[in-house]
């Protein structure tokens, strides 16, 4: 074993089953292990890395701003973070935002601003979110008690309380679930996690109508669906609602951590100072970067995202053992007839291809940036790997 493994397994928390490689450089949607082995990368660090490794643009923004001003804090102005913003409001119905630094953090975020507004509006009782079942939202113990995943409710009580799941998909365990106490639903368009299960249009439609009649805060999830993932700058616009809050992590970092949640014109203003902050937020080196990624979203990409996406499935769909192809753009989950995804995942790394799970299925969340070649050098190899089970 490497002493690289030996070091982590001796000093590193063992949170994570890791798979066997050691990861040293990238480039485009290429890795490289420690053996100068080559893989292509269909993981994009879990949905982070959208323009790849090693974006000549993004390298620079990122070195000029460490070089210059690496960090302030929140009690002073500065330029990056003011430029994101700015950006993600004039590409969106949003009018303004708070940074964090992760999905979760997000999250937490946004849960606040929910439960502020129903306080100052209606009073302390009006704290109750409702969330989907099978959902996934982070690892904080408020962002796990909105996560509808019972097998990550172990051993981590007492959790947050008001929080209520109702079936995805099933607009009347929706209806039945909320009160007058709601102040909130927050979903996933595609729960990630959960499996790469998307919801259905018509009851996104529905899900929003509610909202709106009730005076009930629509928080879409999209950690891991934003950021042209979808093959738009936001899955929302593919479902035609407009929340009211928008959460986004993952891709908008493309490698350096940065959360953020999208707030309309009704919460803008929800948050005052002192209400909410972190000391990383909006950090300037991370923010270069995220400018960097923005600059990069428009439709031409969101056009090639769609049709790698498709091509994805068409390809899939050929394959043994392969019943079904689930997802959005370069989201994508492939339903396999029983065999084990983990295993499948395991053996195509010994092919030089870098896949995820979720649950049951293979998933895929390539770099946006992935080569037509490329991708198509991996369905080739999961297709093999397949017609040999
Ligand atoms: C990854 C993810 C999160 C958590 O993000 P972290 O950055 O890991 O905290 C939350 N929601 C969704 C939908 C995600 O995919």
């Amino acid at each position: 074993m490497s002493q690289i493994k030996a070091n982590d397994n001796a000093y590193i928390a063992h949170t994570y089953g890791r798979f066997d490689i050691v990861l040293t450089h990238g480039s485009g949607a290429l890795l490289y292990d420690e053996n100068e082995k080559e893989y292509i990368d269909m993981t994009a660090g879990i949905g982070v890395n959208c323009l790849g490794f090693g974006n000549e643009e993004w390298v620079k923004a990122v070195c000029e701003q460490a070089t210059s001003l690496q960090h302030v804090s929140n009690l002073y102005y500065s330029k990056p973070d003011t430029q994101v913003a700015e950006k993600l409001c004039n590409m969106t119905h949003f009018s303004k935002m708070f940074f964090a630094n992760s999905g979760a953090e997000a999250n937490e975020g946004a849960i606040k601003v929910a439960r502020k507004y129903a306080s100052d509006k209606y009073g302390q009782k009006n704290y109750e979110i409702l969330t989907l079942v099978n959902s996934f939202h982070g690892r904080t113990i408020t962002t796990l008690s909105a996560t509808g995943q019972d097998h990550f409710h172990q051993h981590f009580d007492p959790f947050t309380p008001g929080f209520v799941h109702a079936n995805a998909n099933d607009i009347e365990d929706v209806k039945s679930k909320i009160n007058k106490n709601t102040c909130a639903i927050m979903m996933e368009l595609i729960q990630g996690e959960g499996g790469v299960l998307p919801l259905d249009y018509d009851f996104v439609k529905e899900v929003a109508e509610i909202c709106q009649q009730n005076d009930i805060l629509l928080i879409i999830d999209e950690v891991q669906t934003g950021i042209g993932r979808c093959g738009s700058l936001y899955a929302y616009e593919q479902f035609d609602i407009q929340p009211d809050i928008v959460t986004t992590a993952k891709g908008l970092g493309n490698g350096l951590p940065i959360g953020g949640v999208l707030l309309n014109d009704k919460v803008k203003d929800v948050f005052g100072p002192g209400d909410h902050g972190t000391t990383f937020g909006g950090n300037p080196v991370a923010c270069a970067g995220a400018n960097v990624v923005l600059s990069h979203m428009n439709q031409e990409l969101f056009d090639e995202v769609k049709r790698k996406g498709e091509y994805i499935k068409k390809r899939a769909l050929q394959m043994p053992h392969v019943i079904g192809v689930n997802g959005l753009g370069l989201m994508r989950g492939i339903v396999l007839d029983g065999i084990s995804a983990i295993d499948v995942v395991r053996a195509c790394i010994d092919s030089g291809l870098l896949l995820l799970t979720a649950k049951d299925k293979v998933r895929m969340l390539p770099p946006l940036i992935i080569t037509d070649e490329q991708l198509e050098k991996a369905c080739d190899i999961l297709e093999e790997v397949l017609k040999a089970w």
